[in-house]
């Protein structure tokens, strides 16, 4: 490297440019996006084991690029966390969330939550009453509304992280623990934090059940939850196999390609209409 050290600057600053510059496009068009209404919502359903009865939903954002078409949210959410471009985003989905999920109450759909995933960025003071605000502009009953937030939101501040879950607590607002056992935090913070549901990480439902230690791990999930008085709902469930592990293992909820794709608002409604509602 002494050799040439001219040259290498020269090479990684012209990479990191290239980089840069690329990451600064996406977020001026991500932050165009917000502005042009490119952003939109997707649901996916979660159902009771034992009932098959719809009893929640995940929104999940998309971007409908002018010339890309459905830029999928592992393409951008990551970035906008990185810049801080987060929070505005965080703050459209969750409007947009409370304003569908208003017009499924109005409409005396039967009420299921509807889960809005929170970044650790927006875990904020300010998040609580942001929420009470929404709820109360919607009239929208805070049992339609869940928050999911991951394990990296709990590595923070503890009295801080705290005093912000028990507000929204308060509110009457569910909150589920997300990617579960993907992440390092101890499992002492679960009788800690006011928790209502852990959700299995669908890189453990993948494997079940030809994979002993995705089968280990995932029933271990099952058992602790249940003995801690947590609901607990298993994520990426795409075959009958996993279904009848996750039953069998005592596990609550279920949410997979098995029963529904994540899908845009029109084909959500004819699925609660025509099949989840039944
Ligand atoms: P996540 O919160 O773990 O969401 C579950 C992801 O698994 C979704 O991907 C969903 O479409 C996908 N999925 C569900 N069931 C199955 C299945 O049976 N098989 C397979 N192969 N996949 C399944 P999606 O929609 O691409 O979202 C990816 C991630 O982007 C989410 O992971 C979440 O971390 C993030 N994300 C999505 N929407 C938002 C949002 O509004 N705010 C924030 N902060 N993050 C979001
Ligand atoms: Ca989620
Ligand atoms: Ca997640
Ligand atoms: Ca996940």
């Amino acid at each position: 490297a002494a050799a040439n050290p001219d040259r290498s600057v020269a090479f990684y600053s012209q990479d990191m440019n290239q980089g840069m510059q690329e990451r600064m496009r996406i977020e001026s068009g991500l932050r165009q996006a917000l502005g042009n209404g490119e952003l939109i919502l997707y649901y996916q359903p979660k159902f009771e084991i034992g009932s098959d009865r719809i009893v929640g939903a995940e929104a999940l954002v998309r971007w409908v690029h002018p010339t890309r078409g459905i830029v999928p949210p592992g393409e951008f959410i990551p970035l906008a966390e990185t810049t801080g471009l987060i929070v505005q985003v965080g703050e459209w989905v969750l409007e947009q969330a409370c304003a569908q999920a208003a017009i499924w109450q109005r409409a005396g759909v039967p009420p299921f939550r509807l889960a809005v995933n929170v970044s650790a960025r927006e875990f904020t003071a300010s998040l609580p009453e942001r929420v009470a605000d929404t709820l109360a502009r919607y009239q929208l009953d805070p049992s339609w509304l869940e928050l999911e937030i991951t394990e990296s939101t709990l590595m923070h501040d503890f009295e801080r992280v705290t005093g912000i879950m028990d507000h929204i607590n308060t509110l009457g607002v569910a909150l589920s623990l997300d990617d579960f056992g993907t992440g390092y935090s101890s499992l002492s913070y679960l009788k800690r934090f006011p928790i209502d549901t852990l959700k299995i990480d669908r890189s453990f439902t993948t494997g079940i059940p030809a994979d002993g230690s995705d089968c280990a791990i995932a029933g271990t999930i099952i058992s602790m939850a249940r003995q801690l008085g947590l609901r607990v709902i298993a994520e990426g469930v795409e075959t009958v196999e996993q279904l009848d592990f996750l039953r069998e293992a005592g596990c609550d909820e279920v949410q997979g390609y098995l029963y529904s794709k994540p899908l845009p608002p029109v084909d959500f409604e004819r699925g609660l209409r025509e099949n989840w509602l039944l």
